[in-house]
């Protein structure tokens, strides 16, 4: 289940206030509590269910493999 491109950790007062509390991609609110997902690529913060769309989409080397369909990054 873990991945080596992120780091995965529960969520703390002093990680929210320091990633301003959304996810960077879908930017919905992440609480104090959740799961929640630092891309070792872009340097950012995601929320439990984009890190898991960006992981299926993404191969052994973290890089994100473009399929033939958009994608939706949205949760
Ligand atoms: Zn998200």
């Amino acid at each position: 289940m873990s991945s080596p491109c992120f780091v995965s950790q529960v969520a703390t007062k002093e990680i929210l206030i320091r990633v301003t509390q959304v996810c960077a991609e879908c930017y919905s609110e992440l609480q104090e509590g959740d799961m929640i997902h630092y891309d070792m690529q872009q340097y950012r913060y995601l929320c439990d269910c984009c890190q898991q769309k960006l992981e299926s989409m993404m191969d052994e080397s973290c890089q994100i493999i473009q399929e033939e369909a958009e994608p939706s990054l949205f949760c």
